[in-house]
């Protein structure tokens, strides 16, 4: 666990650290409105080099905004935000991405490893990336290691050549991590990579991020809805509800008095007998205070 000002004090009051001070992303009062509707608000965060940070919280709290903010697809109404020192967007060569709710028609023909080699040539889904273009000629045998290398670096090379659609969702995830880390980014952004996915396989997911994240020296930045089957993995989680955000360790941030505060009424972490975390009483549904008659959830 890197040493870091991060609390779990609500909006992670005076945490912001210069980006100097080895922080990956720095959010100072950030706050993003969607349809003049208040996402979330005021928000304090650093995100230490190197670290696995978990992004939890209930359905249409922003989750995925922050990554999008992150990115400099969803652009801030108020505070700063500082991606690998440069505002968003200005750094996207140096983040990888793989966006929400990825899944492959069962009748894809296309390979696994050509998913992987996706990420390569540029055509990262979702972000488009200026200025990438195809490997050249010449260096099309770099190239094909280079995929053969993040293969295996997730433990893909038995299934690379089937057809994507045919592959288990924790085989699908694994490739689709390859191709985010295909161009070696300093960042990466998961949103949601674990959904759908058994219990087991979230685990081995979250312990092969975690590897990623020691050997390469990556920053993760995973938005989770369990935080049961990744938290040994974890350095730190940001929590989202009501518009407001806490960060902190697992220890610090799931717990009655942390997030009874930070929901504005009694919710109640138990400790299950098998080491799980139960969160009871945790009201669903996004934070409405901006009020403009917007409602759309997901
Ligand atoms: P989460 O990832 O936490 O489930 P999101 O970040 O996707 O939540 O969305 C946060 C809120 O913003 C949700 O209420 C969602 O409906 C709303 N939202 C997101 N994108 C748009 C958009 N393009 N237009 C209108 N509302 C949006
Ligand atoms: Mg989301």
């Amino acid at each position: 666990m890197a040493t870091t000002a991060i609390s779990a004090a609500e909006g992670g009051s005076a945490t912001a650290q210069p980006d100097a001070l080895g922080a990956a992303v720095v959010a100072r009062a950030a706050t993003v409105r969607i349809r003049g509707r208040t996402i979330w608000e005021g928000v304090n965060l650093a995100v230490p080099r190197g670290n696995f940070t978990a992004i939890l919280g209930p359905n249409g709290v922003g989750k995925s905004t922050l990554l999008k903010a992150v990115l400099g697809l969803q652009p801030l109404a108020g505070g700063e935000l500082r991606v690998l020192g440069q505002p968003p967007g200005g750094s996207n060569r140096r983040v990888g991405y793989l966006p929400q709710r990825r899944s492959f028609d069962a009748a894809l023909r296309i390979r696994g490893r050509d998913i992987v080699r996706l990420g390569l040539d540029g055509a990262q889904w979702g972000v488009p990336l200026p200025g990438f273009g195809r490997f050249r000629t010449g260096h099309e045998r770099e190239a094909q290691r280079r995929v053969a290398e993040l293969i295996e670096l997730v433990g893909g090379t038995a299934y690379a050549d089937r057809p994507i659609g045919q592959l288990s969702g924790g085989e699908q995830q694994r490739l689709l991590i390859a191709q985010a880390l295909a161009r070696r980014p300093e960042l990466l952004l998961l949103d949601e990579p674990l959904e759908s996915l058994d219990i087991t396989n979230q685990a081995a997911i979250a312990a092969l991020i975690q590897r990623i994240c020691r050997d390469q020296g990556v920053t993760v930045l995973m938005v989770a809805h369990d935080v049961n089957p990744i938290v040994g993995y974890l350095d730190q989680v940001v929590y989202i509800a009501r518009g407001r955000l806490v960060t902190g360790t697992v220890q610090q941030v799931i717990t009655t008095e942390t997030l009874s505060a930070l929901y504005a009424t009694r919710v109640e972490v138990l400790h299950a007998s098998d080491g799980r975390l139960v969160v009871v009483g945790e009201p669903a549904g996004p934070f409405d205070a901006g009020g403009h008659g917007a409602h759309a959830t997901r």
